[in-house]
């Protein structure tokens, strides 16, 4: 490649060649400029047209919050309110019915009182109604607090949920994979090692989640690379992520105005799809470009360094809105069109585990 670092040029064409990608190669593409990180975001796009080819996926969805009373404070929540509501069951149902949705995705702060048989009979009720619909609930911080609440083990909670319906669990809850960091910004979530625990046992027992990791914050160049290294190691293990969600921080909160974040620049955006893309690829070929955090047009330049997938059509998206987010709670099926077909890509209709669906 013309003029750029040769160091960079090998990581790139190791990457090229399928070679696994260190944490110091990471480290040196995560610090790319200029001619590297135009080369860095070529790659990341011919990775992701070699694992995944053209197809642009995106999912019909309804978030659900089941809850906003939380017995955590995380800086960064908006979310969580002293006199807070819990969801009833008939609510639930009517979000369920929403035309065309295939997933329902729920989730909701640490509750200290609602137990396990509470959300399994959350989850029997739509099942019974829509046994089609895929549930994706629950981040490991809830299963845990779930566990606490009903004296159960993790995995107990997870096959309970599973027999009464569950699909998937969401890979939230992570925030950066690192006690130092956790302990600044959510102390009273569970730790690195209890996310991870609680992650794998999913997957063995056969509930697949996402993975997630919030950036832009207080965190290191060094926390990004290890997080999304400890996610690979994780999958290499149990093969049981569909996903990876960069989730860019959203400022206008409690750690926003601590710390006087200001959020990361759209070229950090960038660069974290197109790191991740050349770290996770065939191991986790799907990286979502998350249009609530980053809005719709740096979403649509994404498509260009790495990622392949839209995330959900969202018909109700309150987390980032409260944190300051402006870009939307639902976006249409025309207005993804319009993101991806002037890129000589197809857009298509997926469920949540990546299954292709009839072209909208
Ligand atoms: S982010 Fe979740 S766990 Fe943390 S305070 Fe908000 S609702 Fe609670």
């Amino acid at each position: 490649m013309i003029g750029i670092d040769p160091v960079i040029e090998e990581i790139l064409n190791d990457a090229l060649a399928g070679k696994e990608i260190d944490r110091n190669g990471a480290l040196d593409l995560m610090g790319a400029t200029d001619g590297e990180y135009h080369a860095l975001c070529n790659v990341a796009n011919e990775l992701r047209r070699r694992s995944v080819g053209d197809a642009v996926t995106f999912v019909s969805n309804r978030n659900i919050y089941s809850t906003n009373i939380c017995s955590a404070s995380c800086k960064f929540c908006s979310f969580r309110s002293e006199d807070g509501y819990v969801v009833d069951t008939k609510d639930i149902l009517e979000h369920c019915a929403t035309r065309g949705i295939t997933e329902v995705c729920m989730q909701g702060g640490l509750h200290p009182d609602l137990d396990t048989d509470h959300y399994i009979g959350i989850i029997r009720s739509i099942k019974e109604k829509f046994p089609n619909l895929h549930i994706h609930a629950f981040s490991p911080a809830e299963i845990d607090n779930m566990a606490k609440i009903s004296g159960y083990s993790h995995k107990d909670v997870l096959l309970m949920l599973k027999e009464a319906g569950l699909g998937s669990i969401p890979g939230t809850a992570a925030e950066i994979l690192d006690d130092r960091v956790r302990a600044l910004i959510c102390p009273e979530k569970i730790d690195t090692s209890t996310w991870v625990e609680i992650v794998k046992i999913a997957h063995k027992v056969g509930i697949p989640s996402t993975s997630t990791i919030m950036y832009g914050h207080i965190e290191s160049i060094e926390n990004r690379v290890d997080h999304i290294l400890l996610l690979r190691e994780i999958q290499k293990e149990t093969g049981g992520f569909t996903e990876f969600i960069p989730l860019s921080f959203i400022p206008g909160n409690k750690l926003g105005q601590e710390y006087k974040i200001m959020g990361a620049t759209g070229v950090e955006d960038v660069k974290m799809i197109a790191v991740s893309r050349l770290l996770l690829n065939d191991l986790m070929p799907n990286i979502q470009a998350a249009w609530v955090k980053l809005g719709r047009k740096l979403a649509q330049t994404m498509l260009l360094c790495g990622a392949n997938d839209l995330g959900g059509t969202l018909y109700k998206e309150n987390i980032s809105k409260a944190s300051g987010g402006i870009h939307g709670e639902y976006i249409s099926v025309d207005e993804l069109k319009r993101m991806v077909e002037p890129l000589g890509r197809v857009l298509v209709q997926r469920d949540t585990l990546y299954n292709h669906l009839e072209a909208p």
